[in-house]
């Protein structure tokens, strides 16, 4: 038997800001096969971003991790405090998860893993961030509206494809596990989320130099509708036979555009433009 959804927690007078992307879960049974889905357990050292009403927080310990959580709302602090009362392993701090100094704050942690209800206005630079900085992750475990879950797993030549899909594929192996309706949150968000778990790679798939790779991904989808060759040529200050030959070099035909290429096809061409 699945356990009821419960009004949100927040005790009289709180009102869930929509702005902050507050959406609640507290369906303890579904929170608990997330975390298992997750792979998290005993001894783990979890950061939670938005820990809320503390529903996830509480997963998290009830599974026998460490938990650092870092919520902006001041509001929900004292909340917190008092849902997670008496609990060991867990330290509440106030914070923008997209400020400055994150990686000092998570210093202590040594090598941890993400868990998160990801505030969706932010969602994508969050991920760009995490994936980004350079931290000493083992997992990402979120969960996203089913939108950003694609642009996470998304292949070539769909719409979802973008940079974020390639970071995502050169630093994790990301998976969509389970599709949460909307009506598992309060209040409800306009559509339905998924449940993403991203084991970070030991090792990237491809052995090219990181920054000359992600500057070709940023210039493959600078004007989407453009091809490769017009936005290489003013990008690498390159003519068009030069783009042309680096393009032919690469086994890619002249007219591609940069939303075909695969995460090695962008390797390959960025090892040949230098
Ligand atoms: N973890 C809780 C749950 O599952 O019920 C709450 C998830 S809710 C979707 C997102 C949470 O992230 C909210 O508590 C919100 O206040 C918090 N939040 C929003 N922006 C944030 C930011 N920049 N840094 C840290 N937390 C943030």
């Amino acid at each position: 038997m699945t356990a009821k959804p419960r009004p949100a927690r927040g005790g009289k007078g709180f009102h869930a800001k929509q702005a902050l992307g507050q959406h609640f879960l507290s369906d303890t049974s579904l929170l608990d096969e997330l975390v298992a889905a997750s792979g998290l357990g005993t001894g783990d050292r979890v950061f939670e971003i938005g820990p809320g009403l503390g529903a996830l927080t509480e997963a998290l310990l009830r599974a026998g991790c460490r938990v650092l959580a870092m919520e902006v709302d001041p509001q929900l602090i004292p909340v917190l405090r008092v849902t997670l009362h008496g609990y060991e392993g867990v330290e509440v701090i106030e914070g923008d998860v997209m400020a400055p100094g994150l990686e000092k704050k998570l210093d202590p942690l040594g090598p941890f893993h993400i868990a998160a209800n990801l505030p969706y206005y932010i969602t994508t630079p969050i991920m760009n961030r995490l994936l980004s900085l350079k931290l000493p992750l083992l997992s990402i475990n979120v969960m996203v509206q089913t939108e950003a879950a694609e642009r996470l797993v998304a292949g070539p030549s769909t719409p979802a494809y973008g940079p974020l899909a390639l970071l995502s594929a050169y630093r994790t192996e990301p998976k969509v596990v389970r599709i949460i309706g909307a009506d598992k949150f309060t209040p409800p968000p306009k559509c339905d989320s998924a449940f993403v778990t991203m084991r970070i790679r030991e090792k990237p798939p491809v052995e090219t130099e990181e920054g000359r790779l992600f500057r070709l991904i940023e210039t493959g989808f600078r004007m989407r509708r453009k091809t490769l060759l017009n936005n290489l040529m003013p990008a690498y200050a390159l003519s068009r036979e030069a783009a042309e030959a680096a393009l032919k070099q690469a086994g890619l035909p002249a007219g591609v555009r940069g939303e075909a290429l695969s995460l090695e096809e962008y390797a390959r061409l960025a090892d040949i433009l230098g």
